[in-house]
């Protein structure tokens, strides 16, 4: 029987709008394009760990608006099971966000049904407990997040975001945190990654630092240490790289990968979601990345922009 992986977490729809120069407090411009694009940290480690081929249970909440139903689609889409996503009175999460010419953006997240979460209900924890791999992130209140962290059976693996200093009743129960470099900073202090891949490792057993177009580094308690390069990749849109590096590596672990090879895998699927625009659509499907790995000489076919 293959091995279920679950997510406990967010479900966002990313509200777009791209423009010259965003506008100050006060003032109105005329943008460029508007996109919505089903988002929320969540909802894509869900959606990249099932198109990276795995089976995916997602726990979590919409709101009973059109969102809610366009997002509960999306993950339907990529092969997620939703039987553990519920409906919630009011609105679903959004995040608002605008890019400029040249790709500074800010954003304003609303919670939404994300912040009604208090924990997994019965249901979804017998689903938890039975998998072979339980992702978490930071979009869901804290209480939530450590209520689920803290259920027996799967391995926990915690995506330290939005960066927040971490509760200890929570790293107690993480097996593999994955920060990036600014993340990394934030729960240890040390600025510099590889110091602070190893304080990682007095707080937990496994840790993975991404570190953006210079790949990830690597450490476990049983001392191994290891670094992955990126691919190189002409980058279109990083949105959702470390998500899509996240579920995939989560996929990997799961079909028994050792560190390295698991690596390679989560670093492969991420380059090729930065080649497309967006954050779901943009993560690579199961045969993508095995062609990819298949021919790691040809790693610049990774390249070219679509
Ligand atoms: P995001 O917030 O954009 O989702 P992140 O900040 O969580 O990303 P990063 O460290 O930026 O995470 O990226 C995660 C992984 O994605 C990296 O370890 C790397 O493998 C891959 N990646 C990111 N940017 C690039 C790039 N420009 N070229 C190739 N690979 C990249």
């Amino acid at each position: 029987e293959q091995r279920v992986i679950s997510v406990f977490g967010s479900a966002n729809m990313d509200l777009v709008a791209y423009v010259t120069s965003a506008p100050s407090l006060g003032e109105t411009v005329m943008g460029r394009a508007f996109h919505t694009v089903p988002g929320g940290k969540g909802a894509n480690q869900a959606i990249a760990a099932a198109r990276a081929g795995a089976r995916v249970a997602f726990a979590g909440a919409v709101g009973d608006d059109a969102f809610g139903t366009e997002l509960r689609a999306a993950l339907v889409d990529a092969g997620v099971d939703t039987g553990l996503l519920r409906v919630v009175p009011g609105p679903s999460g959004v995040a608002h966000i605008v890019v400029e010419d040249g790709g500074a953006n800010s954003i304003i997240v609303i919670p939404g049904a994300n912040g009604t979460v208090t924990g997994p209900d019965e249901e979804a924890a017998a689903v938890i407990g039975r998998s072979r791999a339980l992702l978490l992130q930071l979009e869901l209140p804290m209480a939530a997040v450590v209520a689920a962290a803290r259920l027996p059976g799967a391995e926990v693996i915690l995506t330290p975001a939005p960066a927040v200093p971490l509760p200890g009743e929570l790293l107690a129960e993480v097996d593999l945190i994955i920060p990036n470099e600014h993340e990394a900073a934030v729960i240890t202090g040390a600025a510099d990654p590889g110091e602070a891949l190893e304080a990682l490792l007095d707080l937990v057993p496994e840790a993975v630092v991404t570190l953006g177009a210079d790949g990830a580094i690597y450490g476990s308690r049983d001392g191994t240490r290891l670094r992955q390069p990126a691919v190189p990749v002409e980058a279109v849109d990083t949105t959702a790289a470390g998500d899509t590096f996240a579920g995939a590596l989560a996929v990997a672990r799961a079909e028994g990968l050792d560190a390295r090879h698991a690596l390679r895998f989560a670093t492969a699927a991420a380059a090729l979601s930065v080649r497309r625009r967006g954050a779901s659509p943009s993560m690579p499907s199961r045969r993508e990345i095995d062609r990819a790995l298949a021919r790691p000489e040809d790693a610049g076919s990774l390249g070219g922009a679509h």
